[in-house]
């Protein structure tokens, strides 16, 4: 400190005392906020971000939407707040979908509950008054009955431990922290290094406005095109006519989504009937449409060797110079086990001249400089770099706040083995905390939205459950966490999902335990299992 500067002045610390703390003002946090508030609870919440919208405030690069259809991907807990919004495509842009959760958070009247730019540095759970000590950077210390984290499952971002990465030049961002100002590539040569949802969403558009584009690709990824577009009228008209008989139909849907559920094997059918199949279904343009043609695709090597053979053909059909088409195919995991990925005019892309893809598998990156990514061949000359490189999946938001439960035990001590859970949203140990889209729940293998809704309905259920009955925790047994971690691992278990290395796997992330996160026994199923627990009485847990 030089002599002239004023001495640090301690955090002001204000201490409120509320019925339930929020943590995050995306769909999650504000549906939770809404809820809670609406049932009479008195509620705080925080957002680390300037603004409400979560994802769909920090993911602002170019081409990123949803790929879920918007008419679906969009809350259903009020009629009249789907009636009056009106989607402009099929599959809305991140600007759309960052003001739909505006106009939520204004419609609701939300905001006033939320501090922004403010993040929750610790949560502690004391074990004599029975609540929730929530301390934020901005010193504000908070004391809640209730703990609810909406912080995303895919919020905490992985940078990748490359050498060099610290001196490089240029401009550099992550995707899942991109600059409100637009970037503009034009006239620069731009590196991006990824090519999973994200990747593949923004390299056709980087690739339309910069001089050059070098895409540094690891692992190929099954993509699908999106047929963006105007949304479906009679979808629209559906959804807000028959409101009540399409939001229960997504409800107890196995995704989240509208779709009749297979039947029969991709290895029942005859060649050509299998491939007029997935044909109609190349042409649909949803993430699903090929891996829900059959009821077997996920579970049977075989029968996704058809459906992989046949998205391998198209590669090779849209790219012109066969070697980057060959590059370009994925192998050696199923179709589907890495999220799938829905695209526009992704393969194409690779037809322009001035756009290059550099397969990593080959030519692995060995470092980066002042100006340049260098492979083991040579050297990459790029003025931008775009790091698409994920993230630290489901559990590492969570393990970033690293709440302290019962007994001074932290979740990063409880996790150590990895992730464990009552129904992806309790945690043994942790009383009175709910981990909406936590790991084992169905969300990331889900419509959020849809499953979001649920987790925290669920939640509030439980928190007035209590209050009815002058009850102050609910926490899970350590059975019911037991048995509930060994269900998903499971069900997990009857899939090709944990034969592949992907971040539903943890496997993104170096040492991090290898566990399946989602619940994959679908969105239904879950719903009736959750609701059942209830009916019961709340078993597994014990309230006191
Ligand atoms: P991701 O699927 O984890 O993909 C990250 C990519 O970066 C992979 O290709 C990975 O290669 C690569 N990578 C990571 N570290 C690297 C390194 N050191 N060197 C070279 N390559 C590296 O992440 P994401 O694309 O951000 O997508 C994450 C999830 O977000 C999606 O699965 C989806 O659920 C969601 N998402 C949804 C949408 C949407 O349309 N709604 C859009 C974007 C994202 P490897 O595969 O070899 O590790």
């Amino acid at each position: 400190m030089s002599p002239t500067s004023p001495p640090a002045s301690p955090p002001t610390t204000v201490e409120a005392t509320v019925d339930a703390a929020v943590v995050g003002a995306g769909f999650s946090g504000l549906y939770a906020v809404h809820r809670l508030h609406d049932l009479g609870l008195s509620v705080r919440a925080f957002e680390a971000g300037g603004g409400v919208g979560g994802t769909w405030y920090w993911n602002r690069y170019p081409g990123a939407r949803c790929d879920i259809e918007s008419v679906y991907y969009s809350y259903s807990f009020d009629r009249e707040l789907t009636a009056e919004w009106q989607w402009s495509e099929r599959y809305a842009a991140q600007p759309e979908i960052l003001r739909y959760l505006e106009h939520v958070a204004d419609r609701f009247d939300l905001r006033r509950h939320f501090t922004f730019d403010t993040r929750v540095t610790g949560a502690a759970f004391d074990e004599t008054t029975g609540r929730w000590r929530v301390e934020t950077d901005g010193g504000e210390v908070v004391s809640a009955r209730h703990l609810v984290l909406g912080v995303g499952l895919l919020s905490q971002r992985a940078l990748p431990d490359i050498e060099g990465i610290g001196d490089f030049a240029g401009e550099i961002h992550h995707t899942g922290a991109w600059p409100h100002q637009a970037v503009d590539f034009t006239g620069r040569r731009v590196g991006v290094i990824g090519t999973g949802s994200t990747g593949i969403q923004a390299i056709p558009l980087i690739a339309r406005q910069a001089e050059h584009l070098t895409v540094f690709q690891r692992t190929p990824n099954f993509s699908l095109p999106a047929r963006n577009g105007s949304p479906d009228p009679e979808k629209s008209r559906r959804r807000i006519d028959e409101f009540d008989a399409v939001t229960e139909q997504l409800r107890t849907s196995s995704y989240g989504i509208l779709l009749d559920p297979p039947t029969r094997s991709a290895l029942e059918v005859s060649a050509e009937e299998r491939r007029s199949t997935y044909e109609a279904r190349w042409a649909e343009g949803t993430l699903t449409g090929i891996l829900q043609a059959y009821n077997d695709m996920v579970r049977n090597q075989e029968a996704n060797d058809t459906a992989a053979d046949f998205i391998r053909e198209r590669i090779r059909e849209i790219v012109a110079d066969p070697q980057v088409a060959d590059d370009l195919c994925p192998r050696g995991y199923a179709y589907g086990t890495k999220r799938p990925c829905l695209d526009s005019g992704y393969y194409a892309t690779y037809n322009r001249d001035d756009v290059e893809l550099v397969n990593l598998r080959r030519t692995p990156i060995e470092r980066i400089t002042g100006d340049a990514v260098v492979t083991s061949d040579r050297e990459h000359p790029v003025d931008a770099l775009v790091l698409a490189t994920g993230y630290d999946a489901q559990t590492g938001p969570l393990l970033a706040l690293d709440p302290v439960g019962r007994g001074g035990r932290r979740l990063s001590a409880h996790w150590e083995q990895g992730a464990r859970s009552y129904l992806g949203l309790t945690v043994a140990g942790f009383p009175n905390l709910y981990t909406i889209c936590g790991p084992g729940s169905p969300s990331a293998l889900s419509n959020a939205v849809v499953s979001i809704e649920q987790h925290v309905e669920w939640t509030a259920d439980l928190i007035v459950h209590l209050a009815d009955r002058g009850l102050t925790t609910a926490e899970a047994t350590d059975v019911a966490e037991k048995e509930w971690s060994a269900h998903v691992q499971e069900v997990a278990s009857y899939t090709l999902y944990p034969q592949t290395d992907s971040w539903l796997m943890g496997a993104n992330i170096p040492g991090k335990p290898r566990v399946f996160l989602p619940y994959i026994g679908g969105v239904g199923a879950y719903r009736a299992h959750c609701d059942q627990v209830a009916a019961e009485g709340y078993a597994g847990f014990e309230l006191a």
